[in-house]
């Protein structure tokens, strides 16, 4: 007989979005004439820069030819590639990375979660609460928990809280842990962390033997100079961290597919014999078992967002939203409402009124704005009294939106 993977029983069977759906539905079913307004998920909303559709159109074209048509390439990613990547987004910013360290893939996603692959069962593993969910469920299904709680806590994750009590940094843990997810700028709040707050884990990590999950997905979102893209930027950081960065968030690959992941060649992680194993070489050999490579059309893609055009039509997509984010913060704290994020970061983190919990926000909302969000928490316990809006929408909706909530609140 056939058996499953029982640690997928454990799961909190996609909980927060298929609620919202369903919440949404019904009020649409009773609403038929509301104009509804999303908010609500992170995902990007405008076309793709002209530079990768451009490189993207000439790759295809090649394909089709004889002569210039690519089969299999190098799981890691084309050379080509990989040495901009190193270029711009390190060496660029004073880190040492290289080229041979970078892995390309179909999204972060996949590599946060897959990154389990090469590591024991028997970690102590840290998150932030709240979080991109992500990160606990593939720690679910790798069955590095145990059950859940109520709250949606599972058992053997430690947690660590990043609220407004502590100006949504995650603290240092008093106890040992031995791998942490770091997601800054951050998903859900829009936090960013600052050199010191970095450099404070890296030490944590050094002193502790422990791995560092770097995810940087929305470090293009950072206007402000004095804090840091890349967990490298800080000192020691080779010896203790694994980076993830994305195509989604800079460049609208959301429906394209491209990221990538930095293990450093001097990184290692104990055997169960006590030996120092490298983790580049486990996940070389990792993506070169269980992953063909991104496709030569989207590297093509990517490779055009380091170009000059490029450059500067991620720059405009991206002040783009960080405008709407502006918009967002603006009206909402003209409405009354305490507002965090959405400066450094296309998320803005409100706190909800009068102690409403998340879900009745929503609720509220919904039915008075025709607005929809995210509970905050839907995204751990520590979410809760917060509610998360994303400037991934057209200028037209945000300001309609946010028309419809100052009217609202401050009559
Ligand atoms: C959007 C996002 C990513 C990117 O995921 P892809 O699979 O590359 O699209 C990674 N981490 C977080 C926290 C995100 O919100």
């Amino acid at each position: 007989m056939a058996t499953i993977n029982d640690n997928y029983l454990k799961l909190k069977a996609g909980y927060l979005f298929p609620e919202i759906g369903r919440r949404v539905n019904a009020f649409a079913q009773a609403n038929p004439d509301a104009k509804l307004i999303k908010l609500g998920i992170g995902d990007v909303t405008e076309p793709l820069p002209e530079a990768c559709r451009t490189a993207m159109i000439k790759a295809v074209e090649e394909m089709g030819d004889r002569a210039s048509f690519k089969g299999y390439g190098p799981e890691q990613g084309y050379t080509w590639l990989l040495e901009k990547i190193a270029a711009q987004d390190f060496q660029a910013r004073g880190c040492e990375v290289d080229a041979s360290e970078i892995f390309t893939s179909d999204g972060s996603k996949c590599d946060t979660g897959n990154i389990l692959d090469i590591f024991g069962n028997n970690n102590i593993i840290a998150v932030t609460d709240p979080v991109y969910p992500v990160y606990v469920d593939t720690n679910v299904m790798a069955g590095n928990t145990g059950s859940a709680n109520d709250k949606g806590e599972f058992e053997g994750l430690v947690y660590l809280p990043i609220t407004a009590e502590n100006n949504f940094t995650a603290e240092i843990p008093s106890q040992k842990v031995d791998l942490i997810y770091l997601c800054f700028p951050n998903n859900p709040t829009g936090a960013v962390a600052t050199k010191e707050h970095l450099k404070a884990w890296v030490d944590y990590a050094r002193a502790h033997g422990s791995i560092i999950f770097f995810d940087a997905a929305y470090e293009a979102y950072i206007t402000d100079a004095e804090l840091p893209h890349s967990i490298y930027e800080i000192e020691g950081a080779r010896e203790c961290a694994i980076e993830f960065r994305s195509f989604s968030k800079n460049a609208g690959f959301t429906g394209t597919r491209c990221a990538f992941t930095v293990v450093p060649k001097n990184l290692t992680a104990k055997a169960a014999d006590g030996s120092d194993v490298e983790l580049w070489k486990l996940w070389n050999r990792r993506q070169s078992t269980k992953f063909n490579g991104v496709s030569y059309i989207v590297q093509r893609g990517a490779e055009a967002v380091y170009s000059q055009e490029g450059q500067a039509q991620i720059k405009e997509l991206i002040s783009f939203y960080l405008e709407n984010a502006e918009i967002i913060r603006e009206k909402l704290t003209a409405a009354g409402l305490a507002v965090y994020g959405g400066v450094n970061a296309p998320y803005v983190w409100v706190q909800t009124p009068n102690g409403l919990s998340s879900w009745d926000f929503f609720d509220k909302l919904l039915h008075t704005c025709n607005v929809v969000g995210t509970p905050g928490s839907g995204f751990g316990a520590a979410g809760e009294g917060y509610f998360r809006i994303s400037a991934f929408n057209s200028r037209e909706n945000v300001e309609e939106a946010m028309k419809r909530i100052t009217d609202r609140f401050t009559s």
